[in-house]
């Protein structure tokens, strides 16, 4: 009997998810054996998690559970993080499993493959800013996004007793955001609409006013992706909320609780947290593989690595440069998505030993939720003529599009619907934050 073709994926996020449901779904178990490999059991759409940050979504509701996800769409899911790569045995190895008391689960063990597909996202850059690991919060994965919910209602909360036992008491809960990109200031609208909501949920004192939220962004202007004059009206908006925004502004270090600026001030604050870009983790350059500056893997137009052509890599740990142009591909959730269908398209070829396809980026554009207050954001395609700039329902409607077609990526669209209608259900009947 002849060996199946074994078809590995490491990384079941937004891009590595959805490949390997449509891998299952065109191969199932006959011919080839697919096998996603991940370090948690559950997969988060990494776009919400400044909502779970906020506590305005419970990520136990829009997780899903990747045994489940195997068994219905005819792959193997094995829980590990990768560690390592023989790329002459054509085998990866995964470090050890642990349980929450540190005994070890599964020890460190090997995976054969044929053809390998790296999808395993990026960390937050802290750019080697001194204090930055030590004292501030990054929103990297759904534990991080859970700790600073934590942190941030165990702050309201300390408020609100200080200022039920004297109300004349000016407490406030300081948050600083630092990087001004989406997730930076999608955080800090997302403050506001949670904070909003507190006093229906025991914590009858504490209302918007005692929330204060600084951003602080070293480049000119805020969401420099974005024309300007969008990113002029994402920054009235925030202002509005009572968001202090700085822009033009460097962070050089991190203290327990203030960061020092350039310019030698020093914003205090309850609550830090580092949204200034992202990098591939460190281990991803001792791999064997070429990579960039920022660990991400170098890959050609077939998103094969430009190292060997049984690797592939996608979404944000992949670093490709189109012809003609001096940039990469931005880091986002589209392009993921992208990729994912490209190396899935590429995977099929090569079982007819068809030449492979070249990957071409379509930008959609870049839409901002400014939470329930307003979304901003410039569509980009044929179909608008080049860039428009959107604002209000429309943009909004466009922004969870983007979700909408995730959760077809990696349900199909009968699942996907029916659960995108479930979330807004869920929406109205359950309590509108996570409290616990
Ligand atoms: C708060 C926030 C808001 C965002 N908003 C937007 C937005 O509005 N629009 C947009 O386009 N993009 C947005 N992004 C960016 C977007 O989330 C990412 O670009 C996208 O998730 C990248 O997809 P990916 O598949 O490359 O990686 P990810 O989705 O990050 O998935 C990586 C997977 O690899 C796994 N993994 C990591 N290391 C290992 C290992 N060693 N071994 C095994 N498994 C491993 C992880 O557990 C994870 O499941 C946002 C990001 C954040 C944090």
């Amino acid at each position: 009997m002849s060996r199946k073709t074994q078809i590995v994926v490491v990384g079941g996020g937004a891009g590595g998810l959805e490949l390997v449901r449509r891998l299952g779904a065109k191969f199932g178990r006959k011919r080839h054996d697919i096998i996603l490999v991940d370090k948690n059991l559950s997969h988060i759409w990494k776009p919400l998690l400044h909502e779970v940050a906020a506590g305005s979504l419970d990520a136990n509701l829009d997780e899903v559970g990747y045994r489940g996800h195997c068994y219905r769409w005819g792959y193997r899911f094995f829980q590990g993080s990768l560690d390592g790569i023989d790329r002459e045995a054509k085998t990866i190895s995964l470090a050890p499993v642990h349980d929450e008391d540190g005994r070890e689960l599964i020890g460190q063990h090997t995976i054969r493959y044929d053809i390998l597909v790296l999808a395993v996202g990026s960390i937050s850059n802290d750019f080697g800013v001194p204090g930055v690991k030590e004292h501030c919060l990054y929103l990297d994965s759904r534990e991080q996004a859970e700790r600073f919910r934590t942190r941030l209602l165990n702050h309201c909360l300390r408020v609100s007793r200080a200022m039920m036992k004297n109300p004349d008491a000016d407490e406030q809960v300081r948050v600083s955001i630092v990087g001004a990109g989406a997730t930076g200031v999608e955080l800090a609208a997302e403050l506001y609409n949670a904070a909003g909501a507190l006093s229906h949920y025991g914590l009858e004192v504490f209302d918007e006013s005692r929330l204060k939220v600084t951003l602080i962004e070293a480049g000119p202007r805020i969401l420099p992706l974005l024309p300007e004059r969008l990113s002029a009206a994402a920054h009235h908006e925030l202002t509005e909320l009572g968001v202090r925004v700085m822009e033009a502004t460097q962070v050089t270090e991190a203290l327990p609780r203030a960061l020092v600026t350039k310019d030698g001030q020093t914003i205090e604050a309850d609550l830090m947290v580092w949204a200034a870009g992202v990098k591939g983790a460190e281990f991803l350059s001792s791999l064997g593989l070429e990579t960039n500056n920022r660990n991400q893997f170098l890959v050609r137009d077939t998103l094969q690595t430009v190292t060997d052509d049984n690797i592939f890599a996608l979404g944000d740990c992949a670093s490709y440069v189109p012809p003609g142009e001096d940039r990469p591909i931005p880091p986002r959730a589209q392009a993921a998505h992208q990729m994912a269908n490209t190396v899935f398209d590429n995977i099929c070829r090569m079982q007819k030993s068809r030449p492979l396809k070249h990957f071409v980026y379509h930008d959609k554009g870049s839409l901002i939720s400014l939470s329930r207050f307003s979304t901003v954001g410039s569509l980009m395609g044929n179909l608008v003529g080049g860039s428009l700039a959107i604002e209000g329902r429309l943009a909004r409607f466009i922004y969870t599009s983007l979700y909408r077609l995730h959760l077809w990526g990696i349900h199909g669209w009968v699942k996907g619907t029916f659960l995108m209608l479930i979330g807004r259900v869920n929406r109205i009947v359950r309590p509108r934050l996570k409290l616990h």
